[in-house]
């Protein structure tokens, strides 16, 4: 017998169809003599037009009430998986956050988890009964709801697998595994049996959504076997592992894009130091983080600095630098959110050169022009234009012997 984590996403558990088919699978490991956990997302939609709500309301919500809206998704969708099961026999009970304990920091919208007391869980399991808890929520300090941030119903299952020792933690979604880049934009994509952790966890924070970047952080410090697969098929899926476990290592293993980036120009600001920090101190202070940053030489004692910020934090930061303007002096500021982050990675970089040469020489011979470029020890992320996001895929894809 073993203790294992199943979590289905938002369109796995789309309507009642699909919440009974998750049933079905669930009973499947019950009836193999497993414990089961099963963590749910918000019906597929749902979670997008709860926040939409929240900003129909106020221009910037109060945190701690977004989370009591946006979380109720996840409490709809954990009591009709418990009746499911039921219906077919399995007996099931619901945890909300607040229920299991899922304790976590204060910070409203993107909290943290500090831990889980597992004793609730753990005697309902012992009783054979299968505990499904809301994914995406938790309880912070003062007995608030939190939320975990956008796509966080996978943190949550992979703390529970951590905190409950589970043998694996299955994350099931509408794709049957991690692919070298989105496979709803390269058909050419090819699926992978296994990715590191490393890999994984890059790819992740380059864009690619199939897995949320804190859970597989999490993963890889408390090496939780995470496998994702497919809620609609029976296909084997994704197994993340270290790296000594894959045998024939590509150097570039995947592609990954984000929409989320926009870009903010200086014009001709005075090239002497101290300006860097007046530019980024203000920024940091306002907790918005800077990503890739460009800034070109010129002659005339002035230079030109770009740089990126999440999407969502953009007209903050022009707000920001606009209240800059007695100290720091610049000829314009111009915010373009018209660009997409290209990112290859793999962990074979390490040890091969001429990666980036590829990347710069693919994209040239498409004609598109690199705006930022920015690597680190297993990737490489260009800015460029948004409307080239699927040429420059399929081409890199292509061009790093990817396709299938
Ligand atoms: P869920 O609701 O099940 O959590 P998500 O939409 O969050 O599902 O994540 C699955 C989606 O991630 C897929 O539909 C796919 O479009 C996207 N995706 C992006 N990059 C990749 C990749 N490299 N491999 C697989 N899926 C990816
Ligand atoms: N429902 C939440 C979201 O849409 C959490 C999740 O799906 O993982 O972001
Ligand atoms: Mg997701």
């Amino acid at each position: 017998m073993a203790r294992i984590v199943q979590k289905f996403g938002g369109t796995s558990v789309a309507d009642i169809t699909r919440i009974k088919s998750v049933a079905r699978r669930v009973k499947r490991e019950v009836d193999a003599g497993n414990q089961v956990a099963v963590v749910v997302s918000a019906m597929s939609g749902v979670t997008n037009q709860l926040v939409a709500w929240t900003n129909d309301l106020a221009e910037i919500p109060d945190a701690r009430e977004y989370d009591v809206v946006v979380a109720s998704g996840e409490q709809v969708t954990a009591g009709l998986t418990a009746l499911a099961l039921q219906e077919i026999g399995v007996p099931a009970r619901s945890f909300l956050g607040w229920q299991v304990p899922i304790e976590t920091d204060g910070s409203h919208g993107k909290a943290r988890i500090g831990g889980i007391p597992t004793e609730s869980l753990r005697g309902c399991m012992d009783a054979g009964v299968v505990a499904v808890v809301a994914g995406f929520q938790g309880v912070g300090p003062g007995d608030r709801v939190t939320t975990l941030g956008r796509g966080g119903s996978d943190t949550s299952a992979v703390a529970l697998a951590a905190a409950l020792q589970a043998e694996r933690c299955d994350i099931f979604t509408d794709v049957d595994g991690v692919y070298t880049t989105d496979p709803r934009i390269v058909a050419k994509a090819r699926k992978l049996d296994k990715i590191t952790y490393e890999e994984m966890l890059e790819m992740a924070s380059l864009g690619a959504k199939v897995l949320q970047t804190r859970s597989v952080e999490l993963a890889m410090n408390h090496r939780v076997r995470v496998q994702v697969l497919s809620s609609f098929t029976d296909a084997p899926g994704t197994l993340v592992v270290d790296e000594d476990e894959i045998v024939e290592q590509q150097v570039v293993s995947g592609i990954a894009y984000s929409r989320d980036e926009a870009k903010v120009t200086l014009v001709k600001v005075a090239d002497r130091p101290g300006v860097a920090a007046a530019i980024f101190g203000p920024l940091s202070a306002g907790a918005i983080n800077v990503d890739m940053i460009v800034q070109n030489i010129s002659e005339d004692g002035t230079t030109d600095l770009t740089f990126t910020v999440a999407k969502a934090d953009l007209a903050r930061t022009v707000k920001v630098l606009e209240e800059q303007r007695g100290t720091l002096v610049y000829q314009a500021l111009k915010p373009d959110s018209n660009v997409v982050k290209i990112s290859v990675i793999g962990v074979g970089m390490r040890s091969h050169t001429g990666v980036a040469q590829l990347m710069f020489k693919t994209l040239a011979d498409k004609g598109i022009n690199i705006q930022v470029i920015s690597t680190s020890e297993i990737k490489v992320s260009v800015l460029i234009a948004e409307e080239y996001t699927e040429l420059a895929l399929r081409a890199l894809h292509t061009a790093y012997g990817l396709d299938v």
